[in-house]
């Protein structure tokens, strides 16, 4: 009896149930109408970021008519929703941003949008759309599903207002990743990096960190045919410009990709007017945590200086917290989120290399492993190929029954893969 005991604990775990992908593709293009329209619903009613009310009801009346408990609102107006499937199992998260930009569409599509000067131009309205499928994808085999899934409904993903708390880090903050305890995050974006069909991954670094920085040179203000009687801010800020170009081009390891960009200069009032202070406002974008801290600390001794040596003074600050670079898990996409690609796109599944756009995604990742891929809505045929943050941006949307796929697929092999969950996982 106590041998049969030991036996009966020394043998392996019930292996889980193999994903279903047959159901899941078949479910997938059972419900690609409803994908489509909820869609271009969104499209047509796009929400600025800590705005997305209509949203954040539309996602939460939908997640609840499918069965699945839900909080909201998270984060403002985000919302989160919590499938628990008929088999024991670990906890998986996947992530959708929900929020529009102010940019006026001039796209001519029957659903364009409704506000004037907002809209859906990131695609976020796909991934919203692509989450909710996959949310009733998997609510239809819940009796077989291996473990939980968290369903995130991200708002703000493109920076609240100035003054307000949000995006990924406020729904960390509010617990949306603690109950139940969610060990694996999975998120894509769609955009013409790739073409419809394809998916993009990296088993690193995919998109890059972003910090948004403020540099103020100080001057006093004088007649222009007598600078000498006051002090010019122009040409210090111009040689501000050039020297921080310096640091990128001679004082960081040349295989780090960082970028650089000052994208505004503002100062003066006349031509015949020395100027009394320049601002310059710009973004650092870098793959690399320690890129990251030593382009900063570059900057700020390079900002200081050309400044000291022309006699004046100027400041440099970064306007708030940024986002580091999100960078895939290699284990995670090693033995989880790669095979599942390659099983849903085939030849379509691409390595890709990394961009230097950014996301707030890595918030998740302080909490579990994290994978993030392109979804592919590129199709010249179509004419639709303009990039992310255009006012003629549009996807094709035969890409959403593969994101629908994707993402069930993804949180199925996660919670079917036991102890194989990427690197830093200990199994269960
Ligand atoms: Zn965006
Ligand atoms: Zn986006």
């Amino acid at each position: 009896m106590l041998l049969a005991l030991a036996l009966l604990s020394a043998a392996p775990a019930v292996p889980a149930p193999a994903t279903p992908d047959a159901e899941i593709r078949a479910a997938a293009e059972r419900i690609r109408p409803a994908v489509v329209a909820v869609r271009r619903d969104l499209h047509a009613h796009p929400e600025l970021s800590n705005r997305e009310e209509r949203t954040g009801r539309l996602v939460a009346d939908h997640l609840r008519g499918l069965g699945l408990e839900v909080r909201y609102p998270v984060a403002r107006t985000g919302v989160v929703g919590i499938l628990r499937g008929g088999k024991p199992g670990g906890v998986v998260a996947l992530r959708a941003d929900i929020d529009a930009l102010p940019i006026e569409e001039t796209n001519d599509l029957a659903f364009r949008s409704q506000a004037k000067g907002v809209m859906h131009a990131c695609g976020h309205d796909a991934h919203t759309a692509i989450l909710l499928g996959a949310a009733e994808v998997l609510s239809g085999l819940r009796s077989r599903l291996p473990g939980s899934v968290v369903f995130l409904f991200q708002p703000a993903e493109e920076g609240p207002p100035e003054g307000e708390e949000g995006g990924a880090a406020l729904m960390v903050k509010e617990g949306a990743l603690d109950d139940p305890k969610v060990e694996g995050v999975f998120g894509l974006h769609v955009g013409s990096w790739v073409s419809v069909g394809q998916a993009g991954w990296t088993d690193g670094p995919i998109f890059a960190s972003s910090d948004t920085f403020r540099i103020e040179v100080e001057g006093r203000s004088v007649h222009g045919a007598q600078p000498h009687m006051g002090l010019d801010p122009i040409p210090v800020a111009a040689e501000i410009v050039q020297a921080l170009q310096l640091i990128v081009s001679r004082q960081i390891d040349g295989r780090q990709p960082r970028v650089l960009t000052i994208g505004r200069i503002q100062g003066g009032t006349r031509f015949n007017i020395v100027a009394d202070r320049v601002t310059l406002d710009g973004t650092l974008r870098t793959h690399d945590a320690t890129v990251r801290s030593e382009m900063k600390a570059r900057m700020a001794r390079t900002v200081k200086g050309v400044a000291e040596a022309h006699g004046t003074t100027a400041g440099l600050r970064f306007l708030d917290d940024g986002n580091p670079p999100t960078v895939n898990d290699a284990g995670l996409a090693r033995d989880v989120a790669v095979p599942a690609l390659r099983r849903v796109f085939g030849d379509g599944a691409v390595r890709v290399e990394p961009q230097m756009v950014a996301e707030d995604f890595p918030a998740f990742g302080g909490k579990a492993p994290t994978f993030y891929f392109l979804l592919g809505t590129r199709n010249d045929a179509k004419g639709i190929g303009s990039v992310n943050h255009t006012p003629r941006f549009d996807v094709d949307e035969d890409a959403l029954p593969l994101g629908v796929r994707a993402m069930a697929t993804l949180a199925w092999d996660f919670l079917g893969s036991g102890g194989r969950r990427g690197a830093g996982m200990a199994p269960r």
